[in-house]
């Protein structure tokens, strides 16, 4: 099955700091988990992307969260700057991939503001979480894309199983 990941999820150095968030050498992961994401990995076709990249910020960047959740969404980095349109254009890029290539499920990372597809930091850089969705794992979701995170490894696999 086509799958649609978070580049920093497959160790690629896209993060706001430069960093990735890959899960295949994260010690907070279990080897069995590691395992089946690398199961996953090798058993569907990958299609790696990063939205916030794609929408034209540069890597590393200043840190930003969903300051409106509701439309007119707002995005802001940590000093202000209105990097809403960066977000809402990586999150179509994304969308426009899956439906290029007919991806019907993803894989994104938890809590990001594009990636995140059940909570997300609430928009005061306070590391507090509230329920919601990044732009782009809510664009997806909207148009019939299944999304699952990092934690939902196995709930994946199974959708694949049942998809495929
Ligand atoms: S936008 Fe998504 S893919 Fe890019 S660094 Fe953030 S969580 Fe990872």
């Amino acid at each position: 099955m086509k799958l649609l990941v978070s580049s920093c999820l497959l160790g690629e150095d896209v993060r706001y700091d430069g960093g990735n968030s890959s899960v295949a050498f994260n010690p907070k992961f279990s080897f069995s988990s590691k395992e089946l994401f690398m199961d996953i990995l090798c058993d569907n076709e990958v299609y790696s992307l990063c939205p916030e990249v794609k929408g034209g910020l540069s890597t590393p960047r200043d840190p930003a969260e969903i300051t409106s959740l509701e439309k007119p969404f707002k995005v802001e980095t940590i000093n202000k700057e209105d990097v809403t349109i960066n977000f809402l254009l990586g999150a179509k890029k994304a969308l426009e991939l899956c439906q290029e290539e007919g991806i019907k499920v993803a894989l994104l990372k938890s809590k990001s503001p594009s990636c995140g597809n059940t909570k997300i930091y609430d928009g005061t850089f306070s590391n507090n979480l509230v329920e919601g969705q990044g732009l782009t794992a809510r664009l997806l979701s909207e148009n019939e894309i299944t999304v699952f995170n990092e934690t939902q490894l196995k709930e994946l696999q199974q959708f694949i199983k049942t998809n495929s």
